[in-house]
């Protein structure tokens, strides 16, 4: 089972998490603060990311 990397934007705390490739589709909850709606994904997409709009 393959793990990802997230961060939650909520809190800014980065986790890993192991999860199936037809559950990409949902965020793992962020261990700190116990939310998902804020986790981003940080694979390939972690460059695109960091330059986002605040
Ligand atoms: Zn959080």
């Amino acid at each position: 089972m393959p793990m990802y990397e997230f961060l939650c934007q909520a809190c800014r705390k980065r986790f890993e998490a192991f999860q199936h490739l037809e559950e990409r589709v949902h965020r793992p909850p962020c261990p700190r603060c116990g939310s998902a709606r804020r986790v981003e994904h940080l694979i390939s997409s972690f460059y695109a990311k960091t330059s986002r709009k605040a």
